[in-house]
């Protein structure tokens, strides 16, 4: 069963559990538009043929958001999967975006940096023509394989399409803050599943319905993929929750250390290494398949889709799965995990992180304007008004670093954070409400996806797209 079809089926669960419509579910799952786009580019004096596609699967909001992923291994089906999951993922996180997704069928390993900005270059003017890419209809992000980099590549190259375009800016997010990115971007999907897992453990019955021990800090965690969501992420837990990430896991294997890995060092052994093999601080192994199965509280997939499936659920043994990836547990393993009783914390809520920062960049962008410029200074000002009041009423005087912490105006990154942390909060418990009500659901992920697709089915039935039965 491909991601998109394993989607789809989730979708079905939910819809039988909410009673909607099934043939509002059909409009809801339905793909509107995915575009194929083959173009030539010059490498080292030879021309090649790349293929890349943008996949529109919701456009009841615009501008349709997601990941533009480059990969060796990327399929139409794959990307249609994507594209819808990003639909739901708004959808949960209250953010007014349709979801799309791109992918470029290429190995950035295989190339120096001048050749992928050219390459990336000439698949933007192909994607801006079409109108793939646009600050009010299509607005691609950093995904698998893209960062910030290529962000700015593709906004450049917009730019230099459409200079009249006064809000150019927000064609694309994930930028760099001094090209029009937004503080606290690069880490949002990491410290978004930080947020997911700190709310998580708010909920004493949640956690005990889990089976794990009440606290973060006395959780053991298996964490796969330690790129640009994975990394983040366990270096959040273990410097803010003192969490213990016993292992992590590799696309060279797997580094394993009881007693906590130091995840700043791992990472850059892996910068210089290339891996995880032979990093000192623990025992390695190259048995990366068999990692996954290891004795731990909590697992974290966070590198690639389809990771737990049909032929090593039933091995699994921790009892919550993070999904900060997209679509890391397929269809058929979850139906066997869920009937295991494992926990499992699912993608289109854990993983909104990312998306949800994007759409703050995206109205930064728009307003022109970095957020708290207007009111930070302001706020300091009336926090030192509000202090010496009090100062004169008690007669006591603060000290200086209480000062310091009580009239400090909000930055943009704690602006940003805060925004985040709510959304994460109140997506939580919108999924822990309707768990409540009705007794058809008792997990995340069919919560989340009846939250998701009753939105969606309400934008539709607004728009007359579809009749509501009721
Ligand atoms: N690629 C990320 C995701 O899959 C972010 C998408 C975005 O920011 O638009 O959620």
């Amino acid at each position: 069963m491909s991601l998109r079809e394993g989607v789809d089926r989730m979708v079905d669960r939910a819809t039988l559990a909410i009673g909607l419509d099934p043939d509002t579910a059909k409009v809801i799952q339905a793909c509107n538009m995915v575009s194929q786009i083959k173009f030539p580019a010059k490498v080292r004096g030879k021309v090649e043929v790349f293929t890349g596609w943008w996949a529109i699967h919701s456009a009841h909001r615009l501008p349709a958001k997601g990941g533009l992923r480059f990969a060796p291994v990327i399929n139409q089906e794959e990307i249609e999967g994507l594209a819808a999951l990003m639909s739901y993922k708004c959808a949960i996180a209250d953010i007014p975006f349709g979801g799309a997704k791109g992918g470029l069928l290429i190995n950035p390993c295989n190339y120096k940096e001048d050749e992928l900005r050219d390459i990336t270059r000439r698949f933007a003017v192909e994607l801006a023509r079409k109108d793939f890419i646009n600050p009010a209809t299509n607005v691609p992000a950093p995904d698998l394989g893209t960062s910030a980099r290529e962000m700015v590549w593709i906004a450049d190259t917009y730019k230099a399409l459409f200079p009249e375009d006064v809000n150019q800016d927000a064609c694309v997010t994930g930028k760099p803050i001094n090209r029009g990115g937004i503080a606290g971007r690069t880490e949002a999907t990491g410290k978004g599943v930080q947020y997911a897992l700190q709310e998580f453990f708010r909920h004493p019955e949640a956690v005990a319905s889990a089976g794990l021990q009440d606290g973060l800090t006395t959780q053991r965690v298996v964490v796969q993929g330690l790129g640009k969501v994975g990394y983040h992420l366990a270096k959040f837990l273990v410097e803010d929750d003192n969490i213990t990430v016993i292992a992590v896991i590799e696309h060279d294997g797997v580094v394993i250390n009881d007693g906590g890995l130091n995840i700043h060092d791992v990472r850059q052994h892996m910068a210089e290494t290339g891996g995880v093999k032979g990093f000192p601080g623990g025992s390695y192994s190259e048995d990366r398949d068999e990692a996954l199965l290891m004795e731990c509280d909590i697992l974290i997939p966070a590198a690639l889709e389809s990771q737990i499936h049909a032929g090593n659920a039933m091995q699994i043994q921790a009892k919550l799965i993070v999904e900060a990836a997209n679509g890391p547990v397929t269809y058929e393993a979850d139906e066997i995990l869920r009937n295991r009783g494992i926990t499992i914390l699912p993608d289109i809520y854990v993983n909104a992180g990312g998306v949800t920062v994007s759409y703050f960049e995206w109205t930064r962008n728009l307003s022109h304007m970095r957020f708290g410029r207007l009111q930070r200074r302001y706020d300091e000002i009336r926090g030192h008004g509000y202090l010496d009041t009090l100062e004169q009423l008690t007669g006591q005087r603060a000290s200086d670093q209480q000062r310091k912490t009580l009239v400090r105006g909000a930055s943009e990154l704690d602006l940003v954070r805060s925004g985040l942390y709510d959304t994460m909060r109140m997506a939580f418990q919108d999924i822990r409400e309707i768990i409540r009500e009705n007794p058809n659901i008792n997990d995340y992920r069919t919560a989340a996806f009846a939250i998701a697709i009753t939105k969606i089915a309400q934008s539709y039935y607004d728009l007359g797209l579809v009749e509501s039965s009721k």
